[in-house]
């Protein structure tokens, strides 16, 4: 089984804990690193904060000593268990030892656009996890993620760009994304085997785009970009008519990487009304 950034190896004893692999265990460690980290957050009392996979507490410590009440979501049970002991008179600490993936986070927040989640995140759930809180993103007002760099590259990737993609199209359609700050391995106990950064998302609290669905949007991306290097007539084939494109002044001579969001929402809502007309 792989680690956080896909290192295979023996599992490290940080803390007293045996670092699990299968959790993606990678511990930071370096104070500058969660200081920095943390001040690009930039917590103020009395926001509703939730840390996605606390583990040892190096984020949780930092947060709680800012806020004085933080809530976290751990699937480990023995570092679920020990947290509270590990952070006892930091501040009010609220334990859910749950799978984040299947978590229901509307069950947290006070309000529309309320919750502010962070975390150092497993690379093997990261692509899920920021689709399952999407889902809910009217609960949330931002997300600050500990991501593999190349994910992060591709989440904040503009046209024209060659990790420009399905992930940056979903994403940016619900979200501002920002990058924040790039985290090398020395930072980590044990240190992955590849570059880190730490990235922003904030939903949209009134939609920028009018994205009439989806999953349609998701699959018309998936064909595209599965053929990134023809151009949209080529790799589009057979989805609509060239006068449907041409009515809605699309450059088919184009290839996906160089469409730019507001683009392939009007091409993923056009091609659905084909759908509907059918
Ligand atoms: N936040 C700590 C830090 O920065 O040192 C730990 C980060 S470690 C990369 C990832 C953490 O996420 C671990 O504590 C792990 O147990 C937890 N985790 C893994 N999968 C999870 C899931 N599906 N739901 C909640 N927590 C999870």
């Amino acid at each position: 089984m792989s680690s956080k950034h896909g290192r295979p190896g023996a599992s490290r004893q940080v803390e007293g804990h045996f670092a699990r692999k299968r959790f993606g265990q990678n511990f930071l460690t370096d104070e500058s690193v969660i200081a920095a980290i943390v001040n690009a957050f930039g917590p103020a009392p009395g926001q509703n904060v939730v840390e996605i996979g606390p583990g040892l507490g190096a984020l949780t410590r930092e947060l709680l000593s800012r806020l004085g009440r933080v809530q976290v979501v751990e699937l480990d049970r023995d570092l679920a268990t020990a947290l509270p002991i590990r952070l006892l008179n930091e501040g009010e600490l609220v334990v859910h030892q749950a799978d984040a993936l299947k978590f229901d986070f509307r069950t947290l927040s006070r309000g529309p656009h309320d919750l502010r989640i962070i975390g150092n995140l497993p690379y093997n759930i990261s692509t899920p996890i920021l689709f399952h809180l999407l889902e809910q993103a009217d609960a949330i007002a931002d997300m600050t993620f500990m991501l593999q760099k190349e994910v992060v590259e591709r989440m904040v990737a503009a046209p024209g760009n060659g990790d420009y993609g399905r992930l940056s199209v979903m994403l940016q359609v619900k979200c501002e994304v920002e990058w924040l700050l790039d985290v090398p391995p020395e930072a980590f106990s044990p240190p992955p085997k590849v570059d880190s950064a730490v990235v922003r998302l904030r939903p949209h609290t009134t939609p920028r785009y009018n994205c009439k669905d989806e999953k349609r949007l998701q699959s018309l991306l998936t064909t595209a970009f599965n053929m990134r290097r023809k151009t949209l007539r080529n790799a589009l084939k057979g989805q609509g008519s060239a006068e449907q494109f041409e009515a809605a002044g699309i450059d088919l001579g184009l290839r996906p990487e160089e469409v730019d969001v507001a683009t392939w929402v009007r091409l993923g809502n056009l091609l659905g009304q084909g759908d509907s007309n059918e």
